[in-house]
């Protein structure tokens, strides 16, 4: 997950020039350095650059002696500092690398992680660190991190000087519950320092963001552990840190969204506030975002949905009685000054218009791109937003995970299918799991960031400094090139996810278990069963939802009449229930994002007609899959092997009702949990 952004506000006492926003220091380049055509800058004769995490500043200060490293934090650093620095620290990745894996060893040597069950005793060189840390898994950790969630303090993962200052709550999922990932405060630099870089490189290829503002449709949850800590998702972390409303609001030049409206727990009230800003300053508007492409799907479908409530609201200019958190209200009592009869007027012809198609260009007519991750999961919602956007620059900038910052998209503006990610080798120490390894769980055969080779696919492992040692994050992704001597890769799947909307992931065994269920609970006692499955991610539904293909195993006399018995021995409403039926077994981030969150359809079930599965495996075979081996795929991505089911499908069912989802039900209850949404 991964995005920042930047405005022009000059900050009280930046050198001249400088423009910051929230933690993030931006500085207007100098004309010069404005080279929209040439993307980078050759490497620095000295680097005159400052804050940096206190990590990347004491890397530099390395290289650059009489740099002490306050002074460097009090410098307003300007964009062509940035991008100098980008090519500094992609010269040598193998320096960069080894210089961090020693200062994440030094740093966290008294952890007992590494003292009692890796035995390191104190080495910091690589040769140790590859001879004696084993490589885990999430679930390896767990106890670990358990123990931290529950209120150890003791030097656990990370060391004693660098105690874990908070959980954060992963996407990912462990046995069916979001993973939490502890983390140190100083990560926090080390994340805003790679947004920091992304907005010097987006700065590059759209010159004069620094003139208008930033839609950005941004949501937080909060939640804490039985032992106190603060346990939320990183983009809470980030939107309710201290530096992020540093400067006063201003929707003319930072984000149109005041700081109430994005850290209002209630969705419903949050989107809405965004939305009316958005609106009232649409001329502003330079760029619309969310942190992921469905993000700004759903915003769309929000305006479809509310348009006529948000015209009334700018008509009167007051605002609805739906809106009830105060300091929403106190803030949107500043936007909704006046009447606005035009932009009201204005708002009810594009709701009312039954083809949104370019809508967000229209709305929000000067905007340059559309900014969202559209790679890996999200890739499949670039035809929706393309539709919606009439055709603007859609945007990823970099690549994030909860456990550390990783990379950039050095080409902003590149087509979403020619995004990658070039390794920021300052952030953690990376090391790469061959894929098409028959080997693929030692740790013999990690392969280290400097010497992957392009063109093959790994699996992330990362050494943070937060303590997780030589960690399969889980993501796969291919190397596409480099720049200078840093990898760049493609995301190209997460290792284990069958099917994701959003942040919900669902792997085999979890689709298993939810078929399983439906059958057993209610197929089984008309003596009916599920025959094959497989299954998708529809995005062509906003939100998207699970598409679950079931060819049916009738009783032997029904059976023999063909496709529409199933009709006969299970009715729709069977087949309904069996929908939610799976639901309820799936895990809990999808049902909370099912019932909380509102960002995952009801599932649906196409019952396919006898046979259909057979002609799936005639075709693999055809393709040049063994007879022998063929197994039938869970997930169908292959676009002749979709339009093969949809074309045998005989009736098509939906989940009637939301899943059970509890707040704070989870291997670590969690306190505190957000409001329901909208
Ligand atoms: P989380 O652990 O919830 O912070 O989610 C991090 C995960 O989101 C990563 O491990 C990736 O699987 C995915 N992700 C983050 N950024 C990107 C990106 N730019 N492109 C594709 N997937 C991404």
């Amino acid at each position: 997950m991964t995005f920042g952004w930047w405005s022009g506000k000059t900050a009280p006492g930046a050198a001249p020039g400088a423009t910051q926003n929230g933690p993030y220091i931006q500085v207007h380049l100098a004309p010069m350095a404005i080279q929209t055509h040439k993307p980078f800058l050759g490497p620095p004769k000295h680097v005159q650059l400052a804050f940096h995490s206190p990590t990347s500043a004491r890397l530099l200060a390395t290289r650059s002696p009489g740099l002490n490293q306050p002074a460097a934090a009090a410098m307003a650093e300007t964009d062509a500092d940035k991008l100098r620095f980008i090519e500094e620290v992609t010269a040598d990745v193998d320096a960069v690398q080894k210089r961090v894996l020693a200062e994440i060893l030094g740093r966290n040597a008294d952890a007992e992680y590494l003292t009692t069950r890796c035995g390191l005793g104190g080495a910091t060189d690589r040769g140790t660190f590859r001879a004696k840390v084993p490589m885990v898994t999430y679930e390896d950790l767990q106890p670990y991190i358990l123990r931290i969630a529950h209120g150890d303090r003791s030097p656990i993962l990370s060391g004693s000087d660098h105690p874990v200052s908070e959980l954060l709550t992963s996407s990912g999922t462990s046995g069916g519950e979001r993973k939490l990932i502890p983390i140190v405060e100083d990560e926090h630099d080390r994340h805003h320092r790679l947004h920091s870089l992304v907005g010097a490189v987006v700065n590059q290829s759209v010159p004069g963001l620094d003139k208008g503002s930033g839609l950005y449709f941004l949501f937080v949850k909060s939640e804490t552990t039985p032992g106190g800590l603060p346990a939320r998702t990183i983009l809470t972390r980030i939107f309710t840190s201290d530096g992020f409303w540093k400067l006063p609001y201003n929707p003319q030049r930072g984000l149109t969204s005041p700081a109430a409206a994005v850290v209002c727990e209630d969705t419903f009230q949050s989107m809405y506030a965004q939305m009316l800003c958005g609106l009232c300053h649409r001329h502003a508007v330079l760029r619309v975002g969310a942190a992921f492409a469905s993000g700004v799907l759903r915003a769309i479908r929000f305006f479809q949905r509310n348009w006529a409530q948000l015209a009334a609201d700018i008509d009167a200019g007051t605002l609805t009685d739906r809106v009830t958190d105060p300091s929403v209200r106190q803030a949107l009592a500043g936007v909704l000054r006046q009447r606005d009869p035009e932009l009201a007027r204005f708002v009810r012809s594009e709701g009312s218009k039954g083809d949104a198609a370019g809508i967000i260009a229209r709305l929000w007519p000067n905007t340059k791109y559309v900014h969202a991750v559209a790679t890996g999961s999200m890739a499949h919602y670039v035809p929706a937003l393309n539709h919606y956007s009439g055709g603007l620059p859609i945007v990823s900038t970099a690549y994030f995970s909860s456990e550390c910052s990783i990379g950039i998209n050095l080409r902003p503006m590149c087509d979403p299918s020619e995004v990658s990610y070039t390794v920021m080798p300052n952030m953690a120490y990376f090391e790469f799991l061959p894929t098409d390894n028959d080997d693929a769980t030692a740790a013999s055969q990690l392969v280290e960031l400097p010497r992957v080779e392009a063109g093959r696919e790994y699996e992330l492992v990362v050494t943070t400094y937060s303590g997780l040692c030589r960690y399969r994050v889980g993501d796969v992704l291919r190397v596409t090139g480099f720049h200078n001597a840093a990898p760049q890769f493609r995301f190209v799947r997460r290792r284990k996810a069958l099917l994701s909307v959003e942040s919900d992931k669902t792997d085999e065994v979890e689709l298993q278990r939810a078929v399983e269920r439906a059958s057993a609970a209610l197929l089984r006692p008309l003596g009916a069963a599920v025959a094959d499955y497989t299954a998708r991610t529809c995005a062509e539904t906003v939100p998207g939802h699970y598409v679950v293909y079931w060819e049916l195993q009738l009783p032997a006399t029904a059976g023999a009449e063909g496709p529409s018995s199933a009709d006969v021995v299970v009715d729709g409403e069977v087949l309904d229930r069996c929908c939610l039926e799976m639901e309820e077994a799936l895990n809990s981030v999808y049902r909370q994002s099912r019932v909380a969150d509102r960002s995952v359809g009801p599932l649906e079930i196409r019952v396919v007609r006898p046979g259909t599965f057979e002609e799936l495996a005639d075709h693999a075979v055809v393709r040049g899959a063994s007879v022998g081996q063929y197994k039938v795929p869970r997930s169908v991505i292959a676009p002749q092997d979709i339009d093969l089911l949809d074309s045998r499908v005989v009736s098509n069912h939906f989940s009637p009702a939301l899943p059970h989802w509890v707040p704070g039900q989870s291997a670590v209850p969690i306190i505190g949990q957000g409001r329901e949404k909208c």
